[in-house]
């Protein structure tokens, strides 16, 4: 996810003495009862079957994690094509206060350079909106979040977030078009591409149900696999398993993949929601009626990442981010501004929902053309061609369709719990996508892994 809601909750001091024990645990605890004559399988070697893979692996437990990529680290993925480290999955720490990923960070000197939300930039046109438009836009997003706030708490049936928007900007029609521009890029910033999806596919009654950390959004200069490489360390890690089928009895699971069949105990499924919806690994038996109807219920968002590396920078040097309010809304595009965390005069445009799931359809040179339409309606038709770009395509991503998962209209918060929920003692689910405090994000993924480990250690 891009950037924090401006409006989140805050979750109380005892939820963050609980992650920071997860964290905790997940490298020295031993348990009271090791049952380390059991083997277990996780499925996917992402952040969340990292975490329980090293956890059980702790214990005691003999674990083999089976990964369909010929990479770990799943949606964290660090890639080096424009020459230094840059994260084309998840970038940030969203919020460093009692985050377990950053405990692990602070824990392996892994540095990391924070995120100013204020050094932000919103243009119309060639220009940036003077100190009163911003003072009315924001005054103007902040009521139409109270008001969506109370328009939800009244609401019989559920709606989706773009059509109380709606209905709502229908009593601003006295706003200049530069303001009521910038309030509609604002909002779709801060919620659309936070979920990766149009607003009239997020359902209202879900809208900031999720809680949030406080503190600083950090990102890492040297790459979020530094995560993710410590993490594996010392783990039987099986690269190129592609898992195709799942039985399990009271005796144990039985996994097959492309190339062979995997026998344990018990198993930690961490496969993306996407994956699952596309019933690309058969369940013997089937799973239970309500599991599968969340599975189908739920969506998964689309964010995509168009990285551009240029010669030299031409954009503001203070500005960590920016975008062009005056472009279609369809197309609202957010510029990160790279060189703030590694010197180098790199962009990173996020595009979301319908948008980037039509861009992943357009060849690359109409993508970049777009993005530079978009920078030159800020910076002027002079500006250079990037020198090298590197394009994200997260929903045709055959081992995630898509980027994170949200709850649409029609599906129910609850779902996200359902998902989690294990089938038996011996099939367990992990995942972004089953944490419900947390879903969308890598510390959600990672106590997701947590959580199902100390559930077997538990048992
Ligand atoms: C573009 C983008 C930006 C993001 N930005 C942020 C951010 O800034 N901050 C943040 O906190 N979160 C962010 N996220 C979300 C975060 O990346 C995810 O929530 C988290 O990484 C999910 O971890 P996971 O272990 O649940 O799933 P995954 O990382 O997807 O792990 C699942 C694993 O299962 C494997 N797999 C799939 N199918 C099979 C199969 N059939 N057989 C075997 N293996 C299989 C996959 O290859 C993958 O390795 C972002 C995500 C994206 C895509």
């Amino acid at each position: 996810m891009p950037t924090p809601l401006s409006r989140r909750r805050f979750i109380q001091l005892s939820s963050l003495a609980i992650t920071s024990v997860f964290a905790r645990n997940l490298l020295t605890a031993q348990p009271a009862h090791v049952q380390a004559d059991e083997t277990i399988l996780v499925i996917g070697a992402g952040i969340a079957g990292l975490a329980a893979a090293r956890r059980l692996q702790t214990a005691g437990y003999a674990v083999i994690v089976l990964e369909g990529r010929d990479r770990i680290g799943g949606r964290v993925w660090t890639d080096y094509t424009l020459g230094l480290p840059l994260d084309l999955g998840a970038a940030w720490i969203h919020g460093i206060d009692g985050n377990p990923i950053y405990d692990l960070a602070r824990q392996w000197g892994i540095v990391t350079s924070v995120t100013d939300f204020d050094a932000s930039a919103v243009y119309y046109g060639a220009d940036e909106l003077t100190d009163e438009d911003y003072a009315e836009v924001e005054a103007v997003v902040e009521e139409l979040y109270d008001e969506l706030e109370a328009l939800k708490a009244d609401l019989d049936e559920d709606k989706s977030v773009g059509a109380a928007v709606e209905e709502l900007l229908a009593d601003y029609g006295d706003l200049s078009a530069r303001v009521l521009a910038s309030v509609r890029w604002t909002i779709m910033s801060e919620i659309g591409l936070e979920m990766g999806e149009d607003l009239t596919n997020l359902s209202l009654w879900a809208w900031d149900e999720d809680e949030a950390l406080s503190g600083d959004d950090v990102v890492f200069p040297g790459g979020y696999r530094q995560i993710v490489e410590r993490l594996a360390e010392g783990l039987d890690i099986r690269l190129g398993q592609v898992v195709t089928a799942l039985y399990h009895d009271g005796a144990g699971v039985e996994v097959e993949t492309s190339s062979g069949v995997f026998v344990a105990d018990r198993v930690i499924v961490t496969l993306p929601l996407g994956v699952l919806q596309r019933g690309l690994v058969a369940f013997d038996p089937p799973l239970p009626t309500a599991k599968q109807t969340a599975i189908d219920r739920m969506a998964m968002g689309s964010l995509d990442k168009v990285v551009l590396r240029f010669s030299a920078q031409f954009w503001p040097e203070e500005l960590h981010s920016f975008g062009a309010a005056d472009q279609p809304e369809a197309e609202a595009t957010e510029f990160w501004n790279m060189a703030i965390h590694t010197g180098a005069p790199i962009l990173v445009a996020l595009i979301g929902g319908d948008d980037a799931r039509q861009l992943e359809r357009t060849n690359e040179q109409t993508v970049v053309a777009r993005m530079l339409n978009h920078l030159r309606g800020m910076f002027g038709a002079e500006i250079p061609e990037p020198t090298a770009y590197v394009i994200t395509r997260w929903s045709s991503d055959p081992f995630a369709y898509g980027s994170y998962s949200h709850i649409p209209p029609g599906a129910d918060y609850d779902d996200y719990e359902t998902l989690a929920a294990p089938v038996s003692d011996r099939v367990l689910f992990a995942g972004e996508a089953t944490h419900a405090a947390y879903p969308a994000t890598v510390h959600g993924a990672f106590l997701s892994g947590a959580r199902e480990a100390e559930r077997i250690i538990n048992r």
